[in-house]
């Protein structure tokens, strides 16, 4: 029943990341669906979470800043902390009985309060009893399925492919926690014109993380819509350190349509909607940073 149930829960999770994207409320994991009269959910009291009608656990879910550190190897794999200090508590049990026999796991990663970016499948790889704590990677299921048909096991390959796909997941940990801190402090609308479609929406970095200082931290920020995130990376808008918008003089010049006139002209010298915490504010030295290049490129 188990294997059905994950089956299942798999498939759920494709269609509901089809239509939220990956990165889902708590509320829809933790109502889950019902399998043959029992409720599913992805989501309980412990981060080991193992719903009723199943044997082993469905998912794993890590809370930054939480009382268990998990954080990523420098091989690129997932250090995922035991339940409690026992090695032989019956939930630990139950996850290396999951490594042993390869059975798959939800990952979800807390990105901020009541969101969750879910990651699956992924296995226990090993463990570390001194650390007191799980080694975890993702992988596909394409690979695990050829594995158990043929029986050829190469280590070696195995290991850089879950390396290799298991670093993608905390750069998209790292991603959509920047996302969801810039949404949530901006009140989810465009910093430069109040749109708040949050399909339309952006976070932009005003130093690039490419660059030094650009650090994915709110304050480093700005919740910007497609048009203007392009527009602000393009320099065809700037931002003072003063958080007054403007428009590049020739665009201003421009004769053309309503959007040339209401998306970017009318923005001329107005202020940008701020978060309401002074801490999440644009930082005024980046900023003044960035506004140097967009008079650069005058
Ligand atoms: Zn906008």
């Amino acid at each position: 029943m188990d294997d059905a149930i994950r089956a299942a829960a798999f498939k759920w999770l494709k269609e509901k990341t089809e239509i939220f994207g990956d990165v889902l409320d708590y509320r829809i994991l933790r109502e889950g669906f019902i399998y043959q009269g029992n409720r599913i959910s992805f989501l309980g009291p412990q981060g080991i979470w193992k719903p009723q009608a199943m044997e082993l656990p469905i998912s794993i879910t890590s809370i930054p800043d939480g009382p268990y550190a998990d954080s990523f190897t420098k091989d690129g794999f997932l250090n995922y902390k035991y339940m409690g200090t026992n090695p032989n508590h019956p939930v630990n049990t139950r996850l290396r009985e999951m490594w042993k026999r390869q059975i798959p796991l939800v990952y979800l990663y807390r990105v901020v309060e009541g969101k969750y970016l879910a990651v699956w499948p992924i296995f226990i790889i090993n463990e570390n009893q001194e650390n007191l704590s799980f080694l975890v990677a993702k992988d596909e299921m394409e690979y695990i399925q050829e594995r158990k048909e043929n029986f050829v096991a190469d280590e070696t390959e195995d290991n850089s492919r879950r390396s290799y796909l298991t670093v993608s997941v905390k750069q998209r940990v790292h991603q959509r926690s920047f996302r969801e801190k810039i949404l949530r402090a901006y009140r989810s609308q465009c910093a430069l014109c109040r749109l708040k479609h949050v399909e339309l929406l952006d976070a932009a970095h005003i130093i690039p993380d490419s660059k030094e200082g650009g650090e994915p931290i709110v304050s480093n920020g700005l919740s910007l819509c497609k048009i203007h995130h392009a527009a602000f990376d393009k320099h065809i808008l700037g931002i003072t350190p003063d958080y007054t918008i403007k428009i590049r003089e020739d665009i201003l010049q421009e004769i053309d349509g309503p959007m040339l006139k209401y998306g970017l002209q009318s923005l001329e010298n107005n202020k940008i909607i701020l978060p309401n915490r002074t801490i999440d504010h644009p930082d005024r030295d980046k900023l003044d940073q960035r506004y140097r290049e967009f008079l650069d490129a005058s």
